[in-house]
Parts: C-alpha cells; structure tokens; sequence
C-alpha cells in the first residue's frame, strides 16, 4: 500500500466517493494510508435499498441456505486472508493482534454457518414450541414463532477490530436474513473497507445484504423504524447520546449496546507463589494488558490481588512487562504494536495521568521510551503501564476511568468478599476473570459476580491448558454485559440471530398452529395413508404423515427378558414386596421396554429411506406400564429440515423429526418423545 487509498462506501449496490475527505493515518509511522471520502451519502437510498432489494433476496434464501451462503462467505476471505494481514499492520497490530481480527472474523462466520446449519430449521420461521395446551379440550392452544422483522439492521462499530467488529454483527444478522448497513470507526475503515470489497467480490452474499458507511451516518438514524435495529460498540458517552436520539425512542427501536468496561481479574486468597495457578493469573493480566495494545474491551483493567501477595504479584507482572519489545509489528521480535491512532494516544495519556493521581505508576507511563524500529515520532505507540491503587475502596478513579490501552491497575484485598465487592465497583463489565483453586471460592464468587459481568472465566492449572482466555469473546457464549458495560447482549450462539427476528404469539387450534410453524402439534389434524410413513423419502413425506400401530399386550415374561437382556434389576420391575410400597403399588415394566416395544410397534424393518435414528428428544415416561397393560404408538412426522446435505453415497439426505406418542389401553399417554432420523432423497440436494 504504497498511495494512500481513496476509501469508498458500498451503498445501493455500487461503490460511492470520489473526493477525498478526512486523512487517515498509520499508527506505526503517522503517514496517510487512505482518505476518508467527502462525498455526501443519501441514506434514504441505503435504507430503501437495504428493504426493497436486500429482504426479498435474503428471503428468497431460507435460514439452511444463509448458513451455507456464510460457510463459502468464510471460506472465501480465510483465502484472501495475507490481502487483509497486509492492510491490518498499519493499525498498529501485530500478526497476533490481526489473527484476532482477520481469522476471528472469518471464524464467526464458520461458528455462524455451522450452528445455523444445525440448530435452524428450513424455511424462515422459527418455531419456539412446544405449544402449549390453553382449553380443555384440546382444540385451542398458543406457542411462539420468530420471523425476520423485514428491516434493516445498522452496526456502528468501534475502530479497534474492523473486521470481527463487523462480522460478528453481521453473521447473525444475514442468518436471520436481515440486511446490514455497517458502519465502521473512521480511523480504521480502510481494512473494513478492504474486507468489504473481498465480500462483494466474492459474489456470494444478495445484493442489499451488506452495505458500508465510510465516515458519518449522517441522517441514517433519523431514517430507521420499528423495523430496523442498531447495534453501537464504542464509547460509554456516544453509547448515551445515539440511544436516547428522538426517532430510536419514537419508533422504539431495538438498540444494543456494547460500551467500555472495566473488567476485573481477581486472585483469589487460597492461591500461593507456589501455585501454577499464581503464574496463570500474572500471565493473564499481563496478557490482555500488551494484546492488541490493550485496545480490546475485554481487557483486564483491574487487578484485584490479595494483599498479603502484592510485593509478589508486582514483581513478577513486572518481570513480564519488561519483556514485551514494543514497535513496529512488522518487525521480527516486536511482540506490542502501537494504538491505532495519535487521538487514541493521547486520549490514553490523558486518562493514564486521571488514574495516576492519587495512585502510583508502578511500570512505564515512561519516560525514555523508545519504540523498535520505527524512525518517526509520529507513531501511536505507549508504553505498556501498570499502575497501583493501595486503597481501592477510596480511591474511586481505578473504578470509574477507563484508558483504552496497555493499562492495569493493581488493588490489593485484605478479605475474599472485599475483592468481590471491589469487582463490583466496575458497575457492570463484559467479563470478569477468577484464578482460584478452591471450587467453593468459585461457587461463591460466581453466585455474586454473575449479576454484574457478562461472561465470567474460572481459572485454574485444570482449564490453563485449553482455557481461550479472558479476553476472546466467542461465538458460542454471550458477550455484552450489564450497566457501564452498555447493557447490550451479542453473540452467545444462535441467541444472537433471535436478536434479529421478531417473536409473536401465536393462538388457534392445533390444526392451524401446526400449519403455520410447519410442525406438527399434538392435536392437530394428521394424514395416514396405506403407506407406511417411513417408506417416503424426504421430499415426499409430509408434515402431519402419521401411523397408528397395531396394539401388543406388556407380560411378565417382557419384563423378564428385557431385564435379562438389559441386566436391569431394578426392585420396580422384580422385587413384587418392594414395588408394592412403591408410589405405583406393583411392578412396572422397565421405561426402556416400552420405548423399544414401541419401536418394534411401528418400525418398517426393510431397507428404504430412512438411513439412520441419531437420538430422542423431549422423552418423558407420563404414566407406568404394568403387567397386562395394552400399548400402542402413534408415530407422526413431526419437522423436516432440508440442509443440503449429501451421504457417503452421494445420494441427498435430510433431517426429520418424528413425534412418537405411546398410550395405553384407556387412550392415556405412557411416553412421549421425537426420534431423530435421517432421511434420503430421491433427487441431489438443490444448490444453495
Ligand atoms: P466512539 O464512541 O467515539 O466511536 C464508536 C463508533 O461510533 C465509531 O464508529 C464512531 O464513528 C461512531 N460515532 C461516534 N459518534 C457518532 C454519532 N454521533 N453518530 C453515529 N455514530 C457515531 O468510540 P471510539 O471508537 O473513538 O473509542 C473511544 C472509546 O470507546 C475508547 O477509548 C474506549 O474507551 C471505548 N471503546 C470500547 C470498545 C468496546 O468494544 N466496548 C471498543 C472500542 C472503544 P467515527 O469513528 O466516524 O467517529
């Protein structure tokens, strides 16, 4: 990148701005890498193109095929990735700090793809049953459905990971199949820009799924309704300001929030200089003190040590500080880069003096310090900086004053639950760490902790060896927390996508709710043919299909051999005395019995399309089978979900639940469950 780019933003389908605006510049060396573009934007096409063009084509595509669309999408940019690592460099990062950003992103949408390959169903409605019974006759009955809300979502993003920041957002987003208009901070929207011309060229995603904002949103907030979300990650005072603006409060649209937080570590008092667990909890701190620079909000910002091991923890956090070799990242050796901009420098400047007032500068904040390799003090670099707060229930800065960078503050504890109250004095975080051996201690501490942190990380030698650290928000679990930390709630697997979609209840009866989930609900109407339901392959098999079976009478000698067979002596299926004080007042069979009973009731035993049972869901055995009760099972298919899979044999295969209800010679239910079961097509699976 040797001329500064001219940035573009990627608005109704085409790349826009041509005259050169704001000058951004590198962090390593304060050379201009790109231009921010002057042109003004017309937000009322973004938002219109978002919905007229990009819902239809996202809908066009259901949730299994999204997911795939991500997969490719993933695939795509992890092979394009060194175009990315190239630009990334000039924000200051390491190959590590990017690998956060560059790979972590492309990983999102892996974790995206593949959670909403299995756990969404086809189709674009989500059914969150099972639905419940309102009458008593059974021919009135609620549940809840989530649908795409039809809007469009706006990701204001923060400068610190231009690439996750926006994908992580997005994937979500495009799985429940809304479009996204991102909006990235200005002082590193090259490599989002960068990333976003990989993703239009790839051609993968419909046109109106994804547009970007270069610079200001303009009047894009005052444009958005019922809708539409945004979604902020930055600043607690911007945080404040954009979510009471006028149009979000009138048209109460939905905004998260993911703001500064000062996240805490804290040693618990049964760890000595002796323990493993003493060295985790230094390598920690001084970990997500130098990754990234400090700039994660994540990054432990309080330190919170038992007093008696204070000189100790100093001296080795210390030991570790000054091993970091800060500089130009692109150099061999340099294991800290620098801020991403010269206003983050001195912003951190400013908030290291705050915090120094009052408490003392332990390491760096440095006078002398001389980054590796740079030539040029127009760099953003700051020195790695620990600081001490000797009296941390007074001093109150440590608590309130966040300076986004390689900063930590130590706060010794005399008692365990001073250290907790101390870490509730970040008034809400997105992530606490606890380095403890002891299990009560944790059970203790988590109980308290948990209403104030967004994610929590019990560490010890246990968890060292696979522990992801306190720092690295995964797709899989929730990150967002509470209070100063902006309340908001992102990620946390497939969670993340119902942020997207609309949830309504829905009444009738059970005919009508089951057409419309596309599942069938225990008392709607069902079809039985003369063909046995397992007979059909995938796409012939229909919602409601059902067999009742052939009835068979539960003897003694069952429950003998199924105990001979199971070596299942349980005294309520053999033991006539102590079943008869028993709650049920004589033997039963075995639970196990009558769902393989059941099995052989309505299986089809020759060899057809249905090519493997993967499991049960929801079994619950409602009422005892005793000896001389007459079973039979009523086997109904239940959900099918198409994922474009394809078998060994290259033949299509799908996914299909199966309701199975056994009951008894009185017609009352005896178990319930759903069998999960593979299917073959006839045909190849469609392309997604
Ligand atoms: P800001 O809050 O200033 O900016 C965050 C995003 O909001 C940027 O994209 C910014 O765009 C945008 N923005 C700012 N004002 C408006 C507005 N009026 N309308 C619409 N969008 C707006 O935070 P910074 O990124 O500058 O970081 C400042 C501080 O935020 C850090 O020092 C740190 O304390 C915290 N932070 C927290 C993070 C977290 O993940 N929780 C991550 C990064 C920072 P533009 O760049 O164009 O101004």
């Amino acid at each position: 990148m040797s001329q500064p780019l001219q940035l573009q933003s990627y608005v109704g389908g085409r790349f826009v701005g041509a005259r050169a605006g704001a000058a951004l510049a590198s962090a390593i060396d304060g050379r201009t890498v790109a231009f921010a573009h002057a042109d003004e934007l017309d937000f009322g096409e973004a938002v219109d193109h978002a919905r007229r063009v990009g819902v239809p084509a996202l809908l066009a595509l259901d949730f299994q095929q999204r997911a795939a669309r991500l997969k490719a999408l993933a695939k795509f940019l992890m092979e394009r990735k060194e175009q990315l690592y190239a630009i990334s460099h000039h924000t200051g990062a390491t190959r590590a700090d990017s690998w956060i950003d560059v790979e972590g992103g492309a990983g999102t949408l892996f974790a995206y793809a593949s959670m909403g390959s299995n756990e969404l169903p086809s189709g674009n409605l989500i059914h969150e049953g099972p639905a419940m019974a309102l009458g008593k006759k059974g021919q009135f009955a609620g549940t809840h459905v989530l649908v795409p809300r039809r809007g469009v979502a706006v990701h204001i993003n923060a400068f610190n990971f231009p690439i996750w920041g926006a994908l992580e957002k997005f994937a979500p987003t495009f799985l429940a199949g809304m479009p996204s208009i991102v909006k990235p901070a200005t002082s590193t929207s090259y490599l989002t820009e960068a990333m976003v011309r990989l993703v239009v060229e790839s051609g993968l995603l419909p046109e109106g799924s994804l547009q970007l904002v270069v610079g200001s949103t303009g009047d894009l907030l005052d444009r958005v309704d019922g809708r539409d979300i945004v979604t902020f990650t930055g600043s607690a005072d911007t945080a404040a300001k954009l979510r009471v603006r006028p149009n979000l409060i009138a048209n109460s649209v939905p905004f998260n929030a993911e703001a500064d937080s000062l996240n805490c570590a804290v040693l618990a008092d049964d760890v000595t200089p002796d323990d493993v667990e003493f060295d985790l909890f230094v390598k920690e701190v001084a970990r997500e003190m130098t990754a990234k620079a400090g700039q994660k909000c994540t990054a432990i910002r309080r330190a919170i040590v038992p007093r008696k091991h204070l000189a100790a923890v100093t001296e080795r956090l210390k030991a570790r500080l000054a091993k970091i070799v800060v500089g130009d990242p692109s150099l061999e050796g340099v294991t800290m880069g620098a801020l991403a901009s010269r206003d983050q420098q001195r912003d951190v400047a400013e908030r290291v003096a705050q915090l120094a007032r009052g408490n003392t500068v332990l390491f760096g904040a440095d006078a002398g310090f001389a980054p590796r390799g740079t030539g040029t003090d127009q760099g953003a670099f700051f020195a790695p900086t620990l600081l001490l707060c000797e009296r941390p229930d007074m001093n109150s800065a440590a608590h309130d004053v966040e300076a986004f960078g390689p900063v930590s503050t130590l706060m010794p504890y005399d008692e365990f639950d001073e250290a907790l109250a101390l870490a509730e004095r970040g008034r809400g975080s997105l992530v606490g760490t606890l380095v403890t051996r002891d299990p009560h201690r944790a059970a203790h501490a988590v109980g308290r902790l948990a209403a104030l942190h967004g994610r929590i990380l019990v560490l010890d030698r246990d968890a060292a060896g696979e522990s992801t650290g306190h720092g690295s928000p995964l797709p899989s679990l929730k990150h967002g927390g509470p209070g100063r930390a902006g309340g908001g709630e992102e990620l946390g697997g497939i969670r993340a996508v119902k942020h997207y979609l609309q949830r309504a209840a829905v009444q009738g009866s059970p005919t009508m709710l089951a057409a419309v989930t596309g599942e069938h609900v225990k008392g709607a109407a069902v079809h039985e043919s003369g063909v046995h339901p397992f007979r059909h392959a995938f796409e012939d098999l229909t919602v409601g299909d059902s067999l009742l079976t052939h009835r068979r009478t539960v003897t003694d000698a069952d429950i003998v051999a199924f105990g001979g067979i199971s070596g299942d002596f349980f005294y309520m299926h053999f033991d006539e005395i102590a079943a008869k004080a028993s709650p049920f007042g004589k033997r039963i069979a075995h639970g196990y019995f009558v769902l393989s009973a059941a099995a052989g009731l309505f299986v089809s035993p020759a060899e057809g399309p249905v090519l493997a049972n993967y499991g049960l869901d929801t079994l619950r055995f409602v009422k005892p089978v005793g000896i001389g009760d007459t079973i039979r099972a009523r086997l109904t298919c239940k959900r099918k979900i198409d994922r474009n899979k394809v078998g060994a044999d290259g033949r299509g295969q799908g996914v299909v639940a199966w309701d199975v209800e056994v009951t008894n010679q009185d017609g009352e239910v005896v178990a319930s469950y759903d069998i999960l079961t593979l299917v073959a097509k006839r045909t190849e699976p469609a392309a997604a």
